[in-house]
Order: C-alpha cells, then structure tokens, then sequence
C-alpha cells in the first residue's frame, strides 16, 4: 500500500463501545503497564523471515502485554545476529530454513509467524504444524484455495491453530463500523466500495515475481478490499466478476495483475464494486452505504491512523498500533480461546482464497463466477 509506514501512536482515554470492549486492553499496552498489571499467560513467538513487514510486527511486539518475540528464523546470518542483539534472543531459539523443524524440541517456543513472500507459506506452515507450534500465517494465505486447505487440513492434523495476519479485523474504526451495522444503524446494507492500491516500485521485487508472489496486486493489496467488502457488509459473496487492464506489460509480466476491478453480489442483494492496482497511487479507501445511513474510511487499510465518518459524524475510537494489538489478540485467542469479532482463522482466509482463484478466472474468461457451489 502507499503508507508502508510504522506508526507508534499514544493513545487517550476513551468512552468505548461495548463490541469493542474486550480489545481495550490490549490498548493500554505501555511497557509500565503490562510489567505492574499483567500477570497472565504470554504467547512466546518466534519469527520467519526477518524483511520489511517482520521489522514492524517485531517492533510493535515490544509493547505487547500478551505476546512475546523470543525466536528468529532467517536465512542471512548477519541479520540474525543482528536482531538477537536488538531483541536479546538466544542462540537456542535461532534457525534457518533448513533446521527450523528442530522446533519441536524447543518448549520455549509457543507460535511461528511466517513473514516470508507468498509462495512459500504453504511448505512453511506445514513443516510449522508438523513441529507442533501454532502458526501464524501473513496474507495472503497462500497462492490458491487447494493449498490454504492442505495448510489448514495440517494444522487441524497437528492440533494446533492456525492464524492469519488480517490486522484490520481488530482495528477500532472498523469495529465500530461492523457494530454499526450490526446494529442495523444504516439499515439495509446496499453497496460497499473498496479502493486499493499504490505505484509498485522496483521491477526486480518479489512481489512482481509469479513464481513467489502467486499474481500481482490482487494477491498484495486487493485483497484488502476483498476481505473488506464481506466484513463491511457481513455477509458471503454468491457470485463474482472481474476484468483486469494493464497499462506496463513489461513491469508486469504475465501472471502478475496490474489492475483489476471486481465486482461482488451478496445474499441480502447488497453489491460490492473493487478496484485492486498496483499502479496508482492515492487509493485506500471504503465506502458502505445502506438505507439508513454510511460509513466511510479513507485511509482504510494502512498502517494508520485510519480515517473515517459515518452519517452520525466522525468516526473518533483510538488509533492503537495494529501490529501489537493484533498480536495481543492473537495471543488471547490461541492461549485462552477468545473469539474474536471478525475470525481470522485459517478458514477465514481460505473464504479469500476461493474468491481470489474466482477473480482470476473471471477476468482471465469474462464470466460471471457462481460462488455458491
Ligand atoms: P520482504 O521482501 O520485505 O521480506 C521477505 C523476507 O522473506 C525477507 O527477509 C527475505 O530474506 C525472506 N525470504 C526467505 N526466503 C525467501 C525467498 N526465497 N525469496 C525472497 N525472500 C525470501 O517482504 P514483506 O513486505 O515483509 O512481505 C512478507 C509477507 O508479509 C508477504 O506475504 C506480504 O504479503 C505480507 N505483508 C503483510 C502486511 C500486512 O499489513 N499484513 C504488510 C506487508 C507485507
């Protein structure tokens, strides 16, 4: 997205909802307060692939109160050594692609967060499950609905839980959102539009690579307002249809989408127009309107602070780091079994992963696609 960026925000006193009661305490997260208030079970955490995104949930994870980074996972010597200054993690807790099944002899290890590029997800959540640890899965899931299945079948094998990286699901203008309509405070739900996207920088990236990013910015970046559209209207598409244009085919070769524009029909009649590029710059937002009222957030995916109104005004609950309110949810939800408001378990993102092969073939055949079967 266009604001990669790391925002470590204080946060006021506020009046909460009551939906959004049971996230307040990983809120108040400053060091101080988890060290003289926090007395419970903490999710030790190790990391795999040490990039861009695995420096900002590790950064964020220093002022969780529930979670804890105690292991790394890299092939790059250097940047292991590196990040176990910085993180004081032992040697014992430190491996490379090749020895990380040795984990399942490492009790001080509860949950590997696989932050490595797409294609490789798959293989690395299995081996994860077959060591015994809980898995924690950045998105997308995977490249394609078979593969999130056989990680999800492994972990279910494995008994132990599988969770993907959607941080918005615990984002606090979002939840007033879904509690707003929950509430029916718009009425009928009618439309939802999704907006996202950026200019893609250097050509020889990962993410422009097929083999490891399994398509383009439909895989990066569009699946935000995929995953956007079913919580902002709550509901699972039945149908889908796309078309895809491409402006640079020599930055984006075959097999990785520049731009696609996807549209959505849900049960209740509600539709849902996206737009997923990775060519413009300037889109993050969602748009929900229904008979009674809207809402919109812009920005509505980045890093934050996320923006938004509704009908009723401006939209004014906190603007927490996501990455360590998600890993003190996360923590919650594989130590002591929280449900949280919107799942986001491996089931949750296969949803996403049935769409997106849906969208691909749709846009590659012209079709509209029934979801249904
Ligand atoms: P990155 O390129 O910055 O980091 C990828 C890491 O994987 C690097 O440390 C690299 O060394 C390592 N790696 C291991 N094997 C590799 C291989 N064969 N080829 C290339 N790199 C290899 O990428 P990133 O931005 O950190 O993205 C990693 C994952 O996180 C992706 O799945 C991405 O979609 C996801 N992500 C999620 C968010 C979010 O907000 N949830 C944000 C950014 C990225």
């Amino acid at each position: 997205m266009n604001t990669r960026r790391d925002f470590l925000q204080k946060i006021g006193a506020s009046a909460l909802m009551l939906q959004l009661a049971n996230v307040t305490s990983a809120w108040s997260n400053t060091p101080g307060d988890s060290e003289t208030l926090y007395d419970g079970p903490v999710l030790r955490v190790a990391i795999m692939g040490l990039g861009g995104y695995a420096t900002i949930v590790a950064k964020a994870m220093e002022t969780c109160t529930r979670a804890k980074l105690v292991g790394l996972i890299s092939g790059t010597p250097s940047k292991m050594k590196d990040w176990q200054a910085k993180y004081n993690i032992p040697d014992k807790n430190c491996y490379n692609y090749q020895t990380f099944d040795q984990v399942k002899n490492n009790p001080d290890i509860d949950a590997i967060y696989v932050i490595t590029p797409n294609a490789l997800h798959h293989d690395q959540i299995i081996r994860v499950a077959k060591a015994g640890k809980h898995a924690i899965c950045e998105k997308p899931m995977a490249l394609n609905a078979k593969e999130a299945q056989e990680m999800i079948d492994a972990c279910k094998k494995a008994n132990v839980k599988l969770l993907v990286g959607y941080r918005m699901h615990f984002e606090p203008k979002t939840l007033e959102i879904i509690r707003m309509r929950n509430a029916g405070e718009f009425g009928k739900i009618m439309f939802f539009q999704g907006l996202c996207g950026f200019r893609s920088g250097n050509p020889s990236q990962w993410r422009l690579n097929k083999q490891l990013a399994g398509g383009g910015s439909m895989m990066d970046i569009g699946i935000y307002a995929l995953n956007g559209a079913r919580y902002m209207i709550g509901e699972e598409p039945l149908w889908v249809t796309a078309q895809e244009t491409k402006t640079d085919t020599v930055k984006f070769k075959e097999g990785i989408d520049e731009t696609i524009q996807f549209q959505m029909g849900f049960p209740s009649g509600a539709v849902a127009s996206c737009l997923s590029t990775y060519n413009m710059n300037n889109l993050d937002r969602f748009f929900l309107t229904g008979e009674k009222g809207f809402a919109e957030l812009q920005p509505s995916t980045g890093y934050g602070p996320i923006k938004g109104r509704t009908h009723k005004g401006e939209l004014v609950q906190p603007e927490p780091t996501h990455q360590t309110v998600q890993m003190d949810e996360m923590a919650q939800i594989i130590l002591e079994g929280k449900k949280p408001i919107v799942p986001i378990d491996g089931e949750e993102a296969l949803k996403d992963m049935k769409i997106i092969d849906a969208i691909y073939s749709a846009a590659k055949t012209g079709r509209k696609i029934d979801l249904k079967s």
